[in-house]
């Protein structure tokens, strides 16, 4: 029980147990019911949860006014107990009623009611929308997150040091946030993207292990999994292999879990980056469902049916019981999409009780036809959809249209965490330099058993670097970073970096390797991504107190706001009309 000087219980604590106890209460009305002519029913509401005050109607208490209620808390009359509520057992009488605070009627009603309401409403009344059971409990979710992550980071001997705001670019591949400088008009600041420079640093500092819960912003297109700001465990360890930093930051993931849910999920498995490919079609695999990827490469390695021949990558997924459900319509709208994907074509297949119905069908051999079959464990009414292509687009296609038809709403359990390890250090190329983009960020370590190949085929080399995955979404991501400024000059070698730009560009970061860097590692994860999925919501926006809208704005504060002329002036800065 928590008491203060104000009152002696919280609303949501009474139960049978306290009846006969005199109580004070304080909180906001919540729904109003007048009960014949003398009385009226008060749901009272704090943090805690709603108790019933049965109050004088002649007192003037309207929906979230602030009040404080003295009464002595009795049993419900038989038959009106309501079951759906905690406190549902008791009500509270003989009350004496203070209003502290008169309230002017809220937009929208503070209870579930308010769900409905328009998301830019709840956000420009965000401290009304809190105040409601669900908010309330997000927040707490996410409090109990943090305690539970920075209790697991400790116990592990990890040492909370905090890192600055206001920072160079740091090469991490995100766009930056820019704050000029007033003593230096012309040079700005950045918002950090992540704490990646000086955690590193702080390696080379002898701290050993590092953590944060850190704020990191990045001025990126906001979506449901995104937010300008966002609070990462970032964390960075010296001496250690893979396997230390994955094992140290399970500890960390799976005692927020327990904190949150009471069960201890189990130990997290570990897939190879192409295994997830080969198998998923993503990077971030949904493991709650099946629809894998069944390898067809080789069933077709003879075949005389054109769409097949030569493809780099035969792949198809069976969508059981898809027959039925697709009709020609749906079927042409899968085709388009695989195509939007950057496919040439889909193959789809129905499988009947003799063979398959599809316009292709003719043109598969007997043997195709049967292994086609076996290895899909096609069933008759199933759907196989067949994406023939360069293995790459191929993978992805598939994996697209896999979590298209068959993925959940990302908040339904079960829990499927996953660790995807062995991410190829080089993705794509890119189209300016003509040179590998880091998959990654540069500083990450090469696989050592591929070390060879940097300089022959740079684009099969695997990094020393891993993600957390939880029912698709991406939690984080991490490596073993290069400590060895020979092999740093070469990995910028194979992306166009000379000596001179490297030490222009980075030089402040890793000149202070040359005085005894230890071997080191890391990662962060997004607490909002995995509160919202411990919260059971959909969208990152829910767990957070204060989020932006989709398109970067606060309609609370009305942040953006235009410059202010005298600030812009002693900053330097003089705003041109938006290019067109
Ligand atoms: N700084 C990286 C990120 O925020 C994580 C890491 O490599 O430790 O994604």
């Amino acid at each position: 029980m928590t008491s203060t000087s104000m009152r002696t219980h919280q609303c949501g604590e009474l139960r049978a147990e306290h009846v006969g106890q005199t109580v004070s209460l304080c909180g906001w009305v919540g729904r109003r019911r007048e009960h014949g002519e003398k009385l009226a029913f008060v749901d009272l509401r704090d943090h805690t949860g709603v108790v019933q005050c049965v109050v004088d109607n002649e007192v003037d208490v309207r929906s979230e006014y602030v009040v404080r209620i003295t009464g002595v808390v009795r049993e419900r009359p038989e038959g009106t107990a309501n079951d759906a509520l905690p406190t549902g057992e008791v009500e509270i009488g003989e009350c004496r009623v203070e209003v502290l605070r008169r309230a002017t009627p809220p937009p929208f009603p503070i209870d579930a009611r308010a769900d409905e309401v328009d998301e830019q409403i709840r956000l420009q009344y965000r401290y009304l929308d809190l105040r409601r059971e669900r908010m309330q409990r997000n927040l707490r979710i996410r409090s109990t997150v943090n305690s539970a992550v920075r209790a697991a980071m400790e116990r592990q001997g990890f040492v909370e040091v905090e890192t600055p705001m206001l920072v160079p670019s740091t090469p991490e591949g995100a766009r930056e946030f820019l704050v000029p400088s007033r003593k230096e008009p012309g040079s700005f600041y950045a918002l950090p993207q992540s704490p990646q420079l000086f955690k590193q640093l702080l390696m080379v500092a002898g701290i050993d292990r590092y953590y944060q819960i850190a704020r990191c912003l990045r001025d990126e297109d906001l979506r449901a999994d995104r937010q300008y700001e966002f609070m990462q465990l970032d964390m960075e360890m010296s001496f250690v292999g893979q396997d230390d930093v994955l094992d140290a930051v399970s500890e960390a993931v799976l005692s927020a879990a327990e904190a949150v849910t009471g069960e201890r999920p189990d130990r997290i498995e570990r897939m190879t980056w192409r295994h997830a490919m080969d198998r998923y079609g993503v990077d971030k695999p949904d493991l709650r469902f099946g629809m894998e990827l069944v390898e067809l490469t080789e069933v077709f390695a003879t075949t005389e049916f054109k769409a097949f021949a030569g493809a780099g990558a035969i792949k198809a997924i069976r969508v059981p019981g898809g027959a039925d459900e697709y009709g020609r319509n749906q079927l042409d709208k899968l085709t388009d999409r695989a195509k939007s994907l950057g496919a040439k074509g889909l193959v789809w297949l129905k499988v009947t009780a003799e063979g398959f119905d599809s316009p292709v069908a003719k043109f598969l051999s007997a043997d195709e036809a049967a292994a086609l079959r076996a290895r899909t464990e096609a069933e008759p009414g199933d759907l196989v959809l067949v994406v023939a292509d360069e293995w790459a687009t191929t993978c992805e296609v598939l994996g697209q249209l896999r979590n298209d038809i068959g993925r959940p709403p990302v908040h339904q359990g079960p829990y499927r965490y996953v660790w995807i390890v062995e991410f190829p250090l080089f993705v794509g190329i890119d189209a300016t330099t003509g040179r590998p983009k880091p998959g990654h960020h540069p500083f990450c370590m090469p696989h050592p058993d591929d070390l060879h190949l940097l300089e022959t085929d740079p684009m099969a080399v695997r990094a020393l670097a891993y993600d957390l995955v939880l029912n698709g979404w991406e939690l984080g991501s991490g490596s073993i970073r290069i400590h060895e400024s020979e092999l740093q000059r070469q990995v910028f070698a194979n992306l166009g970096i000379d000596q001179e730009a490297a030490d222009r560009k980075f030089g402040f970061f890793l000149n202070p390797f040359e005085y005894g860097a230890p071997p080191h590692g890391g990662f962060a994860f997004g607490l909002d991504r995995l509160v919202a999925i411990l919260a059971g919501e959909e969208n990152i926006r829910e767990v957070i107190a204060f989020p932006k809208t989709q398109s970067g704005s606060d309609p609370m504060t009305n942040a953006p706001v235009p410059g202010d002329p005298r600030q812009l002036a002693e900053l330097g800065l003089r705003v041109l009309p938006p290019a067109t």
